[in-house]
């Protein structure tokens, strides 16, 4: 048997509440696997930093990334997915059922959906945190459409500074890239995009030590540090960039779960199917190239079918339905259940 009985084993758990995990929700609570959604540190993920959301389709007038999250949760607990406010700290995927341990309790579950994303590098500086969202950027596609005619700042050299600041010459009036070398790291046919592209301009050997600007006037310009000689210097700008790269979260997967040099989780494509059987990714996490709200939720939707599925396939192996952790309950149950998993989170 699988599952071992007692209320903290669920069939199946989801760990992140991006837009991957609470669609993963969604599925398999209308497929009445009553999932657990631990949601993280971020709960809501990377949309909860950005301000408007223009490109999620069904919202023609756009949404607020925060309220957009909230929606998700909400469909998702009407059908009866439940979730905490717990961060996943172990797991253990050696063998089933899998062991969850989070700040708060330890759980054990048949299926496990990882969905913890990525989050963007950031560059540590406390004007950073203060002006996200007012300024500062980590997504140009996400905000690159506020700052039509502006001046704008990309902080970066890779292919994602490149990749942005290509994108943001469809906006802004001049795109300044700064970067810490005096070369770039992205791809040679990115950078000749770069180099000759009439909009891009470059601070080569220069970091970014302070934004200037306040939450209600927006960004007014940063103060530049030379690497070389440590001079310091104002560059006006409007927009702040950063694209120093992602880091996906899969610390806790370390030696566990199959991933790529730089830590994003490996998936058999076309399905979600991790090198764990029983165990699908969703999301940022698996995903270095697309990084959008929408794929993120098409890969949720996939990992919930495959998890379905595959629970359905070892059906037999499973814990008793009565023992598990409300598996089949009727929504308005189940959507109490969530309230008082919510309440005791
Ligand atoms: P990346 O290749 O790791 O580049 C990060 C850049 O940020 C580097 O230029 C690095 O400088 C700089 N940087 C890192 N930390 C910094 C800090 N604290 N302060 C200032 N600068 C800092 O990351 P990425 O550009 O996100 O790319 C990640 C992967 O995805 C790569 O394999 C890339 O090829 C791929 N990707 C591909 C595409 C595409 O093909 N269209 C698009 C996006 C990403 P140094 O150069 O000095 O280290």
């Amino acid at each position: 048997m699988l599952g071992a009985p007692g209320e903290r084993h669920h069939r199946l758990i989801i760990l992140g509440s991006g837009p991957a995990g609470l669609t993963a929700a969604l599925y398999a609570a209308r497929a009445n696997l009553a999932p657990l959604v631990l949601e993280g540190t971020q709960p809501g993920g990377q949309l909860t930093i950005t301000t408007d959301v223009e490109n999620y389709p069904g919202f023609p007038r756009g949404i607020m990334g925060p309220e957009l999250v909230d929606l998700m949760r909400e469909q998702a607990r009407r059908f009866g997915a439940k979730s905490r406010f717990e961060t996943a700290l172990r797991v253990e995927l050696s063998r089933r059922p899998f062991t969850v341990e989070s700040d708060v309790a330890t759980y054990t579950c048949d299926a496990l959906i990882v969905a913890t994303g990525a989050s963007a590098k950031t560059l540590g500086i406390a004007s950073e945190t203060h002006l996200l969202g007012y300024g500062v950027s980590a997504c140009a596609t996400c905000d690159g459409f506020f700052f039509r005619g502006k001046d704008v700042v990309v902080v970066g050299g890779g292919d994602t500074a490149v990749e942005e600041a290509l994108f943001l010459t469809k906006f802004a009036s001049k795109v300044t890239l700064v970067h810490r070398r005096d070369e770039l790291r992205a791809s040679k046919i990115m950078q000749e995009r770069a180099l000759k592209h009439e909009k891009i301009g470059f601070r080569w050997n220069s970091v970014v030590n302070e934004v200037l600007g306040t939450r209600d006037g927006g960004v007014t310009a940063v103060r530049l540090g030379d690497t070389r000689s440590g001079a310091e210097s104002t560059f006006d700008t409007q927009g702040v960039f950063i694209a120093i790269g992602h880091q996906p979260n899969t610390a806790v997967f370390q030696g566990q779960l199959a991933m790529n040099a730089v830590g994003y989780l490996e998936v058999e494509e076309p399905t979600s199917r991790t090198s764990v059987d029983g165990v699908f990714a969703a999301g940022d996490v698996m995903d270095p190239h697309y990084r959008q709200a929408v794929t993120a939720a098409g890969t949720g939707c996939r990992a919930a079918i495959d998890a379905e599925r595959w629970l359905e396939e070892h059906a037999g192996e499973h814990a008793p339905a009565a023992t598990t952790a409300r598996a089949g309950a009727a929504p308005a149950e189940a959507t109490a259940t969530a309230a008082a998993a919510e309440g005791a989170a």
